[in-house]
């Protein structure tokens, strides 16, 4: 059996399509800051794509460059100055940031209504609840990519691998609400592939390259690897071993073209709602 590709780049796409006429409906273009503290190769890629699909759907997009030796004050000044910018409704600082910031205390500065990225604790704790808030992008990215497959999620075993704030434990909140049984493995689980042997659903977001091999799947499995590893060669490698993987599992998404472009879809749709938020509350 080889499994069912599942496509981040063309769902992205229909999710890009579908928000413009709710960006039309706006009474102005909704506005989008991405902050980028130094020079991190990767970073700056990661900027770059997110101001061109922002440009491509009207969205009003302004990058905010910080050199890496930024003191922590330098940026939180930044925040809060969007923070009381009117035209902008969502706000995102670039991570990895530089290690003499604190990401902790900068992302907590973020008024938790314009949290573009959904890493506020408040809206993480809205989010653990079941409550409306603004969404982690990638852990929602990737629950649009599971839908997707059109397997039936409730009731079913899933293991997140990797325990993040970014990705790992706001996955494992979304599957939960989805009435999965979920396990929650990090770098001190004990016999990582028994657990993912058993689950219908793996969701791997750990940073190793091909540390899940295609033998550890259930057959039929949903497979969405968040790894983004970059080889020595250039390329790009997941945290799935895609070649042996597809062809056990049912559904897999590749690395790159699968939880990449849905981040950035799941970006832009947290900002058109802070947006419609904001807007609807300054009309009443
Ligand atoms: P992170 O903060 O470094 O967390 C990695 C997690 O993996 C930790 O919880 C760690 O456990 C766990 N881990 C490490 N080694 C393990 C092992 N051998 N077995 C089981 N668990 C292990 O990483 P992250 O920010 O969540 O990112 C994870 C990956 O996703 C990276 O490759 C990143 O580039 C990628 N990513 C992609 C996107 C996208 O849009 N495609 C977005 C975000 C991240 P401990 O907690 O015990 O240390």
């Amino acid at each position: 059996m080889t499994a069912r590709s599942l496509n981040g780049r063309a769902l992205a796409r229909q999710r890009n399509q579908a928000l413009k006429s709710r960006i039309a409906a706006l009474p102005r273009p909704p506005g989008l800051a991405v902050v980028l503290v130094g020079e991190d190769p990767a970073s700056q890629i990661y900027v770059r794509r997110k101001g061109v699909v922002a440009g491509r759907l009207g969205i009003a997009h302004q990058q905010i460059d910080l050199p890496a030796d930024a003191t922590q004050e330098a940026l939180l000044a930044v925040i809060d100055r969007l923070n009381d910018d009117t035209s902008v409704d969502g706000i995102l600082v670039q991570l990895p940031l530089p290690r003499h910031l604190d990401a902790t205390v900068v992302m907590d500065r973020i008024d938790p209504a314009k949290d573009a990225d959904g890493l506020h604790p408040t809206n993480t704790g809205l989010l653990v609840q079941g409550r409306a808030g603004l969404i982690a992008c990638t852990p929602h990215g990737c629950m649009h990519l599971l839908r997707e497959s059109g397997e039936e999620l409730s009731g079913r075993d899933a293991v997140v691998i990797g325990r993040s704030n970014i990705v790992g434990r706001p996955m494992a909140a979304l599957l939960e609400q989805a009435n999965c049984t979920v396990t929650l493995c990090h770098s001190r689980t004990r016999d990582l592939e028994s657990i993912v042997r058993r689950s219908d659903v793996v969701v791997a977001a750990v940073g190793r390259p091909n540390l899940i091999r295609g033998e550890w799947i259930k057959p039929g499995a949903v497979v969405i690897d968040v790894g983004m590893n970059r080889l020595e060669d250039g390329s790009l490698a997941g945290d799935v071993f895609f070649d042996e993987a597809r062809e056990v599992a049912g559904a897999i998404t590749p690395v790159p073209g699968g939880v990449g472009p849905m981040t950035i879809a799941m970006l832009m749709e947290n900002t058109v709602r802070a947006a419609e938020a904001r807007l609807g509350r300054d009309a009443m």
